[in-house]
């Protein structure tokens, strides 16, 4: 599903945020995506949906080679891509509803199948009874909950998510994360960048860890493992 090959990123062309990394994950998978802020963890997301380019080195999702992409392709790519972020990103003047039926009507999604499909994610996520609510009516776990939907509505075989419990207290950040690993048992692969050490060793799943913007760990049932 994600296959990196020697990857360099330098924002300023000499020194790197990501550096020679090689990274493969399989369909299916869930991976933890550790390491101390400023490791690297964003720059790799961003790389992944073709928010930049890479310095040096190949990425391929789904056998397509991102790093040569035509930009009027992108779109195509993250139809494909759903993404969550620690701010949740959503339109603050749409409702829970509109904020997950907007983003299939963007991919041009006929209004019988939005309503069909809007209101399946969001119980799915268990926001039956506030797809009429503003995201400032929401708690933070419910707009998470919303992000969460948004992303997964057009069932993307691949979910990327930025610190998506940052902002979070620590349940509710369980609730997110068992969501996630709900959303990856329907055979969506996700990626999960985290700072939350007790989730990583709780769960216990694949965790890559990066440290000054090199990979420095890749264990199959692994732990945070960071002293910070
Ligand atoms: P993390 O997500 O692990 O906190 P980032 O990927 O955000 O790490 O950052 C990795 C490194 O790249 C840091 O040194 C950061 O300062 C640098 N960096 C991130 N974004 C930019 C940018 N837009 N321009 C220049 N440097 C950046």
């Amino acid at each position: 599903m994600i296959k990196m090959k020697n990857v360099t990123m330098a924002y300023d062309g000499v020194n790197p945020a990501l550096d020679e990394i090689n990274l493969q994950v399989d369909r299916g998978e869930f991976v933890f995506l550790v390491g101390p802020s400023g490791s690297g963890k964003s720059t790799l997301i961003k790389l992944l949906i073709r928010e930049l380019v890479p310095t040096k080195g190949e990425i391929f999702i789904a056998g397509h080679d991102v790093v040569h992409m035509k930009t009027k392709k992108v779109h195509l790519l993250r139809r494909n891509v759903g993404c969550v972020f620690q701010d949740f990103k959503l339109l603050p003047n749409k409702t829970a509803y509109e904020n997950v039926a907007f983003a299939l009507e963007v991919i041009g999604k006929p209004e019988h199948a939005i309503k069909v499909q809007a209101p399946e994610v969001l119980k799915l996520v268990g926001l039956n009874g506030k797809f009429d609510r503003y995201p400032g009516e929401l708690s933070g776990g419910e707009q998470q909950r919303v992000s969460l939907a948004r992303a997964f509505v057009n069932r993307p075989p691949l979910l990327l998510a930025d610190e998506p419990t940052g902002n979070l207290d620590p349940n509710i950040s369980l609730e997110i994360m068992s969501l996630l690993d709900r959303i990856n048992k329907t055979g969506t692969t996700v990626l999960m960048a985290t700072h939350d050490r007790e989730m990583v060793n709780n769960v216990r799943k694949r965790v890559v860890a990066l440290e000054h913007g090199k990979l420095i760990r890749d264990q199959a049932r692994g732990v945070y493992g960071y002293e910070d």
